[in-house]
């Protein structure tokens, strides 16, 4: 057929998708950052930290957002000076130092719009759970190749038993809340996940 011929591989056209998916949230981030006085660096750390209340080490901080430590610092420096984080001895360690959100960095996060809101809005429930699938598989090759940040998943959780019920609704269980689990209840961001390693 003369379109397979002159059609590009669909890996490279998916890439080509993806990638144009990804700018739209990164502009429409940068937009929301820029409207608030923050860099997209600084938007991005800071509600990485508002998400674990328990407090964050800068080193995990930097490596959730792909950049080096120092750079990360001077963010946490400015946010700091916004008085949208803080640093605090960490109760584990009282040598090592975390950081947290502050209540007014904790409101800014909690109403982030987004960024690919518009973008899957106009998906169906169901397109939306299969897509849903697909991510958080792309997301566990990734952990397993050791590509991106530990992420705190179902499927790299202790607590997780993976696909004991299978052929049912919800094949998968949480030992956590000793519930069993359908494939739309997997999390991509528990507080309560234990690493399995
Ligand atoms: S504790 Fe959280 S991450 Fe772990 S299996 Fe249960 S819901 Fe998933």
């Amino acid at each position: 057929m003369k379109f397979d011929k002159i059609t590009e591989p669909l890996d490279r056209r998916l890439a080509e998708g993806l990638t144009r998916l990804a700018a739209v949230a990164r502009q429409l981030d940068w937009q929301t950052a820029e409207s608030v006085g923050l860099s997209p660096t600084q938007a991005d750390i800071l509600r990485f930290v508002a998400s674990r209340p328990e407090g964050i080490r800068l080193t995990a901080a930097a490596e959730h957002a792909g950049i080096r430590k120092a750079t990360a610092s001077e963010a946490v420096t400015t946010l700091e000076t916004k008085s949208m984080l803080r640093k605090q001895a960490d109760a584990t360690d009282g040598r090592a130092i975390v950081l947290k959100a502050t209540p007014k960095g904790e409101r800014l996060a909690r109403e982030w719009p987004s960024s690919f809101g518009p973008i899957i809005e106009g998906l169906s429930e169901d397109e939306q759970e299969l897509l849903y699938r697909l991510v958080i598989k792309m997301i566990r090759q990734l952990q397993q190749r050791q590509l991106i940040a530990p992420q705190r998943t179902c499927v790299s959780c202790r607590h997780f038993r993976e696909n004991v019920a299978p052929g049912t609704s919800t094949p998968h269980f949480c030992a956590f809340v000793s519930s069993p689990m359908a494939e739309r209840h997997l999390r991509i961001d528990c507080p309560e996940h234990k690493s399995a390693a």
